[in-house]
């Protein structure tokens, strides 16, 4: 599946190297894992691609021209929810699968509100200022992003919840989890998240290198608080709401 991916370019090199070792961890944890793990990623990758130009032009401004994702991305994604499922086969403790199920919630509810957000949501606004951000930047939010995020945490609950021997009616909450991740991924982009500038446009981006050629001027945030870091807290604060959330109810 990796090399498959790797080939079609939704995968660098060691993006696919990194999505092999969380693909073995996964199937480690047993065949359904793996199976989750697989319908996530091609989920994920087909909302990228879908409406992948319009995306692109309304956000030429705040992203770098879509690429392959790397090994750091997948990690930030996967890393969590592959060590949490791992240790629920191991130890047998239903509450590690359900942490795991909560990080790809948050996965899948930050994937989906980004792509549907970036396509129908109109002109986001900064989850804690209120204003009108740019389409793109981290920290925007629209009423179809969030529409998307309880979708994709809903999907990973329902095809989920059976995994860690819970009944359909446990899939509500693995989904606020997941919101619960993509929220919390919303208010770091917000804060802590690096913030650039164009000294050029003097326009709010997350380019290095700005569409109109100009070097961007780091302005705000933590310079180590990457996108990367960001979306790892998200699938850690989607793993610790699932704990709280979920598995009570098991
Ligand atoms: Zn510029």
């Amino acid at each position: 599946m990796a090399l498959a991916a790797h080939r079609t370019g939704s995968l660098s090199r060691r993006g696919a190297i990194a999505a092999w070792g969380v693909g073995t961890m996964a199937v480690l944890a047993g065949w359904g894992w793996g199976a989750l793990l697989i319908a996530w990623f091609v989920a994920s990758a087909a909302l990228t691609r879908f409406g992948a130009s319009v995306k692109q032009a309304r956000s030429a401004s705040a992203l770098p021209p879509p690429a392959p994702r790397t090994a750091r991305q997948v990690l930030a994604n996967g890393a969590i929810f592959g060590l949490a499922a791992v240790s629920h086969t191991v130890t047998g403790q239903p509450w590690w699968g359900v942490a795991a199920l909560g990080a790809l919630a948050a996965a899948a509810a930050d994937t989906w509100a980004t792509e549907l957000g970036m396509l129908w949501g109109g002109q986001p606004r900064g989850i804690l200022s209120g204003r009108p951000l740019d389409v793109g930047l981290s920290g925007g939010v629209t009423p179809v992003g969030f529409a998307g995020s309880l979708a994709g945490g809903l999907a990973v609950g329902v095809a989920g919840a059976g995994l860690v021997g819970g009944e359909l009616a446990l899939a509500p909450w693995l989904g606020l989890a997941g919101v619960a991740g993509s929220i919390g991924d919303s208010v770091l982009g917000a804060s802590v998240q690096a913030q650039r500038r164009c000294p050029n446009c003097q326009r709010a981006t997350e380019r290095v290198l700005h569409h109109c050629g100009a070097a961007t001027e780091l302005r705000g945030g933590l310079a180590w608080m990457t996108n990367d870091t960001v979306n790892l807290l998200c699938t850690l604060v989607g793993a610790s709401a699932a704990v709280v959330l979920a598995a009570p109810r098991l």
